[in-house]
């Protein structure tokens, strides 16, 4: 098999709102950038984000970064790493101004300044009343940002690598990080891409669970890739169920709904959030709403003939407000369900929505493996957004907060390659046995044949995570859920990709991304079993409270032994006091 070679200053894998805007950091500094995507960059998932991306910009009500840190923390339940935070929410303001003067069309006050809605888990003055913190273009922001930032990438020259499909990192035997192999999805032909610094910004892996929130493509490629290069995996027990997803499909109805004034009903007609956060209401912490819901339901508060959700009710607010302020949220109700929310209440149940854990970094996106007492960075691997794990969000993120995540790492990403460039002027030399190895593993799915599809597994892995690693967890069924992951595991080798008598392209690729998906539901069974605490998104029937005492720390899996280790949460912000842990109540 030929083998194309390109060489760049920087590799880029990802062309969502996090890899581009890393690439125009580096494309601005005139580094040579290649972008690859396995899909056009406008149909990365960020794209799909809807509420909006938070601030403290005080337009609407009063606001500061500190009182923006805060909420973080307490939504993290502790989990989140202080310096990161702090980091992020004193450098939203900026990055929002920087984004409106891109281009972004902000939805606006009447005095010409950026809208902003109140959303959840957010508050004023540490805990105070509800704050309004959130920025948004309608319920269409993530489709702004994103078109946004790639337009600026033309204008500033990063080169994209549409539809090709990255398989492995290439490393030499010290463990710097070369590039990557990828494959030209139209031609079937792989390519070398060797870089100085590859940046990971593969997004999430909402395709673990059958009802979830994301695309297709969201298979979470980049963080498997992580595992197989030996690197491990921080805090992946932790995975966000959004709680308003449409009932039965997984479609997300934004959080922004319940900001303008929308609120959650039972079989009864009780509102009710009003008994487990009596302060916050509909606007708790997601991994708290979820949870009620899931309460409500399973005690037989459910609506619709199979009781099986609940209802979210917008039909009180002015036709005016939903057609300026969240006229796709009305589209999807109608589309999906038939219904439409200024004349009736809409279906809705807890759907697997964003991945808190991921590939660990610190806040300039180096990433960080344990070694001795402390970490070290590898030499020429970044990681930013979903797929990385700072930590900003610890066990549970704040709505609003990751296409901000998104935008404050990618740039500090960007920052850092440029100076790691200045001093690593030279490309290394390429290491054939790792490429040979990457390469090795493409062959490998061009020889498979005969047994069952990978469709079908691929459904049956989501049924399992769903099953057995969903909304609440216990030992015992964790346990059986392993077991079943495992034996997904076992069976891949022998699924079935030959169509007519060929292998198609795309049937290599869906057969690799379940490869991909296993091994990340190893990573999250495993994690989640070996947290014996309920924390933020993570909820133990048989360990119901938090344990500082023993859990206030990260958990690391390695793919090789299915080997978990820990490490510390850098509780020290940057220059501020720390927040210490205390109870979580909404
Ligand atoms: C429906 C929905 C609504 C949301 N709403 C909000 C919101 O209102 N506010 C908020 O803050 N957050 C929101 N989020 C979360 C937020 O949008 C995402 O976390 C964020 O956009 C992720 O950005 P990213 O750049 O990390 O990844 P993505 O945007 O997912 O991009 C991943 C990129 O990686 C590429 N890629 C992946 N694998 C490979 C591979 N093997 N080879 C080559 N390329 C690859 C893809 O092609 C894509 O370009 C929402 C999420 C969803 C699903």
């Amino acid at each position: 098999m030929s083998l194309a070679r390109r060489r760049f200053d920087t590799l880029v894998i990802g062309a969502g709102g996090a890899g581009l805007r890393a690439a125009l950091s580096l494309a601005e500094a005139e580094a040579t950038v290649a972008v690859v995507s396995k899909v056009f960059p406008t149909r990365s998932h960020t794209v799909a984000a809807q509420g909006g991306i938070n601030a403290a910009l005080a337009n609407v009500l009063p606001d500061n970064w500190h009182w923006h840190m805060y909420d973080t923390i307490k939504g993290s339940d502790y989990l989140g790493d202080q310096d990161a935070i702090e980091y992020m929410c004193r450098s939203a303001a900026h990055l929002v101004y920087e984004l409106e003067h891109a281009g972004v069309p902000f939805s606006r006050l009447d005095d010409g300044r950026i809208y902003q809605r109140p959303f959840g888990g957010q508050s004023q003055d540490f805990g105070g009343a509800q704050a309004a913190r959130t920025c948004a273009a309608a319920d269409r922001t993530g489709h702004a940002i994103l078109h946004t930032l790639y337009q600026q990438n033309i204008r500033a020259r990063s080169h994209f690598f549409d539809e090709y499909f990255a398989i492995d990192l290439i490393r030499d035997a010290q463990g710097v990080i070369l590039g990557a192999l990828v494959l030209d999805i139209e031609s079937g032909e792989p390519m070398l891409i060797e870089a100085k610094t590859t940046l990971l910004a593969t997004g999430g892996a909402g395709q673990l669970f059958r009802t979830n929130t994301n695309a297709h493509i969201n298979t979470g490629d980049g963080l498997a890739m992580a595992l197989r290069a030996g690197i491990p995996l921080q805090d992946m027990e932790f995975f966000q169920f959004h709680p308003t997803g449409i009932a039965g499909k997984g479609m997300l109805i934004s959080e922004g709904a319940r900001g303008e004034g929308g609120y959650l009903l039972n079989s009864e007609g009780e509102r009710f959030m009003e008994r487990y956060a009596p302060h916050a209401k509909d606007l708790a912490s997601r991994d708290v709403v979820s949870r009620a819901i899931y309460t409500e339901v399973k005690q037989g508060r459910g609506c619709g003939t199979h009781k099986d959700h609940v209802l979210l009710k917008l039909d009180h607010l002015p036709e005016a407000l939903i057609a300026s302020r969240l006229p796709g949220i009305r589209q999807m109700a109608i589309t999906f369900l038939g219904i439409d929310p200024t004349s009736a209440p809409i279906p809705v149940y807890p759907t697997a929505h964003y991945t808190m854990g991921g590939i660990p970094t610190n806040r300039h996106g180096q990433v960080v493996v344990p070694v001795g007492q402390g970490e070290e960075a590898i030499p020429g691997l970044y990681a930013v957004g979903e797929c990385a794990c700072v930590s900003v969000h610890g066990a549970n993120r704040l709505g609003g907060n990751s296409l901000l995540d998104i935008v404050v790492f990618g740039r500090a990403a960007g920052q850092q390659i440029i100076d790691y460039l200045k001093e690593n002027r030279f490309h290394r030399p390429l290491d054939e046995a790792s490429l040979a190895q990457a390469m090795a593993h493409l062959q490998r799915w061009d020889q498979r044949g005969e047994g069952e599809s990978v469709a079908a597994l691929r459904a049956e892995l989501q049924q399992t995570m769903q099953e057995y690693c969903g909304v609440f967890r216990s030992a015992a069924v964790l346990g059986e859920g392993l077991e079943k992951v495992r034996a997904i595991k076992a069976r891949l080798a022998g699924v079935r990709l030959r169509d007519h008598g060929k292998i198609f392209n795309t049937a290599r690729i869906e057969a690799m991304e379940l490869e991909n998906l296993v091994d990340l539901g190893l990573a999250t069974v495993n994690s989640a079993l070996a947290r014996q605490e309920s924390r933020g998104a993570h909820s133990r029937i048989d360990y119901p409270e938090r344990d500082d005492v023993h859990w206030l720390k990260h958990s690391l899996f390695y793919l090789e032994g299915e080997r978990m280790d820990f490490k510390p949460v850098r509780m020290k912000p940057l220059s501020v006091a720390s927040f210490p842990p205390k109870p979580r109540v909404y």
